[in-house]
């Protein structure tokens, strides 16, 4: 199938998923959040799961933690729009609670689609769930981050890059700055040249925090598993 059959498949499967019912999430969900960005990209991110925005506006990243992401894309060369965003689920879990084994299993054959379709050289997995699924190994973030690995997915033969989930970082320094050191690795991994230095700190994170809507600020409830 060349590149144009590829994006126009990716299209159709989006639009039947968009009344998928494979797990009970559907009953509560609002919207399916698909993926979004260039269905040609080289780079895909992969996160968790949909959270309060994403859910309401049925695109991924829409809060707080895709600012970030956004700003770290930034940061080498990248607008949103040049790479493609998904999630292992596709409908948000209530409460933002941790995706259960079965909602998993139910989706990720959705994933795995985007992935066979989309074909990009880079998988960048955000935070634990992806990481682990897409790794077929159990290792924890922490441990593996920043450490790429080249996996045959979907018949797709990708790097796979596992990152701290911005969502974490937002609230550890720490971790803000191995997502940043993570990130300016990725030129390289994609073949290009190296981006200019950018360092993010949390005060310059500050407004994106404190303009958030508290579904997703809480710390106890957002984005678990992260580490
Ligand atoms: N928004 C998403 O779409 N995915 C995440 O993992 C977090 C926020």
């Amino acid at each position: 199938m060349d590149a144009s059959a590829r994006a126009a498949s990716l299209a159709a499967y989006a639009a039947d998923t968009a009344g998928c019912v494979r797990c009970p999430l559907a009953e509560t969900r609002t919207h399916v959040v698909f993926g979004s960005g260039d269905p040609h990209a080289e780079l895909m991110i992969v996160g968790e799961a949909p959270g309060f925005h994403e859910d309401q506006g049925g695109l991924p990243f829409a809060g707080q933690a895709g600012e970030l992401l956004e700003r770290l894309l930034e940061g080498i060369g990248l607008g949103r729009d040049e790479v493609y965003l998904a999630n292992v689920l596709k409908c948000r879990p209530p409460q933002n609670r941790d995706p259960l084994e079965a909602e998993t299993a139910a989706c990720e054959p959705h994933l795995f689609r985007q992935i066979e379709l989309v074909r990009p050289q880079v998988v960048a997995t955000l935070g634990n769930f992806a990481t682990k699924l897409l790794s077929g190994r159990s290792l924890g973030i922490t441990r593996v981050h920043g450490q790429e690995q080249e996996v045959t997915l979907a018949a797709t033969t990708v790097v796979l890059y596992p990152v701290y989930h911005p969502a974490a970082a937002l609230y550890t320094p720490s971790m803000l700055r191995a997502l940043e050191d993570d990130f300016a690795r990725l030129p390289a991994l994609l073949g290009r040249a190296p981006a200019a230095p950018v360092t993010l700190s949390h005060a310059s994170l500050a407004p994106a925090v404190e303009s958030a809507e508290p579904e997703v600020v809480r710390a106890d409830t957002v984005q678990l598993g992260l580490f």
